[in-house]
């Protein structure tokens, strides 16, 4: 017994050891990447429903590791935001989205919008508006063309600043999403406390809504709770035409999913825009 304890024991250090290596390795592999640009911007399109047109794009991250290979943002997004390294790189993300957006918008489509992320981290930093003046000045993006995806939880953890930086991004045309609604744990006084424009309805509730009717439940209740308040609607994951159907009927606004693209690199959607601008 003794002896399965000490090996329990060096097994949980070891894991331990290997984590904190990893962690460390990947912080300063991280830092080397943001140098060299081994990062790169995958669009969503996002289609409104009514006309199944694309109306914006969602800029999603993506790391070219040079060993690794492509790394998914979920394995490096929590470190990025415990080690600050997030913050150069979510500037990176909306310099290169608004440049690329804006490219796109003389070429296709005038009223292409753009969704960028924005971590809770990101959102409550000092400079937040110093560098979105910025970056729609240097990429002479227009405000009214941006908007910012928040979690409920960046928007709660200091609501008497997140009042004045909406109020602040707003004046610049700018409009607040909240995303993964309804995963947080907050309540729903904000909806009036904040002025935002529209809600993402978190994938998880969307992945079962033609057979779990808990789920159907809540999404007729958030797009009922979000029209009354004027808010637009955006459903995330959705996969299948039974799905767009549903929230169709629903009078969700807006979808994006894999039923209508995945994240795809800027060739693939340039493609996406090139033909639809013909149709
Ligand atoms: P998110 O903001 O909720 O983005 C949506 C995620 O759902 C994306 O994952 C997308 O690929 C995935 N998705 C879209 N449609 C479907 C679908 O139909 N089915 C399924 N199963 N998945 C779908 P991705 O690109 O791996 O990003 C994961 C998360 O990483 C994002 O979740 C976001 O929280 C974070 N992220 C990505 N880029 C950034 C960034 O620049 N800043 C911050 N703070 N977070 C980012
Ligand atoms: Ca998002
Ligand atoms: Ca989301
Ligand atoms: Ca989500």
């Amino acid at each position: 017994a003794k002896d399965s304890g000490k090996n329990k024991y060096n097994f949980y250090s070891e894991d331990l050891q290997k984590m904190v290596y990893q962690r460390h390795i990947l912080e300063n592999s991280m830092r080397k990447s943001l140098e060299r640009e081994d990062f790169e911007v995958y669009y969503q399109p996002q289609v409104d429903i009514t006309c199944n047109q694309i109306v914006g794009v969602e800029a999603l991250i993506r790391w070219k590791h040079p060993e690794l290979g492509m790394i998914s943002p979920s394995h490096f997004i929590p470190i990025a935001e415990e080690t600050g390294l997030i913050i150069p790189m979510e500037e990176w993300v909306l310099h290169t989205a608004c440049n690329q957006v804006k490219e796109w918008q003389q070429k296709y489509n005038k009223s292409l919008r753009l969704a960028v992320n924005i971590s809770p981290h990101h959102f409550q930093h000092e400079n937040l508006l110093k560098t979105i003046i910025k970056t729609i000045n240097n990429t002479n993006f227009c405000g009214n063309s941006l908007e910012l995806e928040i979690t409920e939880t960046a928007a709660m953890q200091n609501v008497v600043f997140t009042i004045k930086v909406i109020e602040n991004l707003r004046k610049m045309g700018i409009e607040i999403c909240i995303d993964d609604f309804g995963t947080g744990y907050s309540s729903l006084g904000y909806l009036k406390k904040f002025t935002i424009h529209k809600i993402k309805i978190d994938r998880s509730f969307i992945c079962n809504l033609t057979n779990n009717t808990n789920d159907a439940a809540i999404t007729d209740a958030v797009i009922a709770l979000s029209h009354s308040l004027n808010l637009m609607v955006v459903a995330e994951g959705v996969e299948t035409e039974e799905q767009l159907e549903l929230l169709r009927g629903k009078g969700c606004n807006y979808i994006q999913g894999y039923y209508f693209k995945p994240p795809i690199p800027a060739m693939e959607m340039e493609e996406l825009l090139k033909e639809q601008n013909t149709n």
